[in-house]
């Protein structure tokens, strides 16, 4: 089997080769390597090649692949059941986990990606409000749901046009959109619309479109107009959530949210998502309430307990600061392994074990608009340089990388000795 022929084959049978856009390498070009086993911070292609990955599966994996106590839970479950369609303790285990832990998280519902989160978040929040309009952010990823798909990011970023085809301007009309960073647009934009906003959503740590940490103050404003106008705050923590602290962005900044979505991380590398927050808008979610969400599959006793498992490690051995040390290793590592060898042009953005290398600018940027446009193709030829010699990072200049507790003092240092080589090449 070689990578290569995989994905000629691929091609034939699926959507340019793939089941998301990103894993395409249309970003970077190239192609695709196709893996066959992970184990801790390793992959490993079909060629039998191994890779240090700095992407993990976009976020989920905090503990690595495969961590043995994650794979004991998982491998008891399998045993037991891996689907009921009916009431279980599971699911209820990770409920009360969280609602125990995070205070603004009174009531959750689990679905099986973070798109269904957000969509169904969107839902209760209108119901709540009795108003259609949702306000997002330029560069903001949401999920691929038809109404937040404008001036999105992920897949997205660094196309020309960011909208997708297929979603038709009707279904779009309510949706509004300002620039990050900008107190004076949203201040303006409230008083104009304010209330027949139903829901701002953002990403409290934009993470879909590069990393573009927001200043306090602007997070603040978007607290202070919501709760002025009576709009629901969406905090879209699917990556940040249980990654940036067990408490995620909400926690980081001491802003609650009314509705969270949670996705990534909270499935432990499995297929669940949630949405949760107040108790009186979740209790407008189906049953109790006439807000209609359901799931064939929700509450998969695997991602249950896979979630669980792995929240419960976050919890009780706190990882973040380690995680923060061994980021800073990494990049600072690799930006001087890149002045060494004649790019100073380089700097990273990080927070916590979230990462973004990227073109120096005079000031730290928090808008999409500010990323240098020479961005795309510099990131290309810095991945395919590290690819080569087994360093695999997100396939996209505008995707972020992550680290995971399987990534010791060790893998970076030998993470930093390929970069080396790679750079001499
Ligand atoms: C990944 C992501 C989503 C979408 O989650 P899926 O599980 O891919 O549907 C939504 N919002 C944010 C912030 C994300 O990072």
């Amino acid at each position: 089997m070689n990578s290569q022929t995989l994905f000629e084959r691929s091609k034939q049978v699926v959507p340019g080769g793939v089941h998301s856009p990103v894993r395409s390498f249309s970003s970077v070009g190239g192609t695709p390597v196709f893996f066959k086993e992970a184990n801790g911070a390793f992959l490993t292609s079909v060629e039998g090649n191994e890779y240090i990955d700095y992407c993990l599966s976009f976020g989920p994996l905090l503990f690595g692949h495969r961590h043995p106590e994650i794979q004991e839970v998982v491998e008891d479950t399998v045993r037991k059941a891996w689907s009921f369609g009916a009431c279980e303790p599971y699911s209820l285990e990770l409920a009360e986990f969280i609602t125990s832990r995070i205070p603004w998280v009174e009531k959750i519902r689990f679905v099986n990606s973070g798109t269904e989160a957000v969509m169904s978040a969107l839902r209760v929040a209108r119901a709540a409000t009795g108003r259609n309009k949702i306000l997002k952010f330029d560069g903001c990823y949401h999920g691929h749901l038809d109404q937040l798909l404008v001036k999105s990011g992920s897949g997205l970023a660094g196309l020309s046009s960011s909208d997708s085809k297929g979603i038709g301007p009707e279904i779009i009309q309510n949706t509004l959109v300002l620039p990050l960073d900008d107190e004076e647009k949203l201040e303006e934009l409230f008083t104009r619309e304010g209330s027949n906003i139903a829901c701002l959503a953002i990403e409290p740590l934009p993470a879909n479109y590069g990393l573009l940490p927001q200043r306090i103050e602007f997070l603040k404003k978007c607290r202070e107009l919501t709760t002025k106008y009576g709009v629901i705050l969406l905090f879209d923590e699917v990556i940040s959530g249980f990654r940036v602290s067990f408490q995620g962005m909400a926690g980081v900044t001491g802003i609650t949210p009314d509705l969270v979505c949670y996705g990534k991380i909270i499935g432990g590398g499995f297929p669940v998502g949630a949405y949760a927050g107040r108790r009186d808008l979740m209790d407008l979610v189906s049953p109790s309430g006439p807000v209609y969400q359901a799931g064939t599959l929700s509450a998969n006793p695997i991602g249950m307990r896979a979630g669980l498992k792995t929240l419960t490690k976050a919890w009780e051995e706190n990882p973040y600061q380690t995680l923060e040390t061994s980021t800073k290793q990494l990049t600072d590592g690799i930006l001087k392994l890149l002045k060494e060898h004649g790019d100073p042009n380089w700097e990273a953005v990080t927070f916590g074990s979230l990462f973004w290398l990227k073109g120096k600018t005079e000031k730290p940027i928090r808008t999409i608009d500010e990323i240098p446009s020479t961005h795309k193709t510099n990131f290309a030829t810095l991945f395919h340089k590290l690819l080569n010699r087994g360093v695999y990072l997100a396939p996209s200049g505008y995707e972020v990388g992550f680290l995971s507790t399987a990534h010791t003092s060790e893998i970076i240092s030998l993470t930093l000795e390929k970069t080396k080589e790679a750079l001499k090449d």
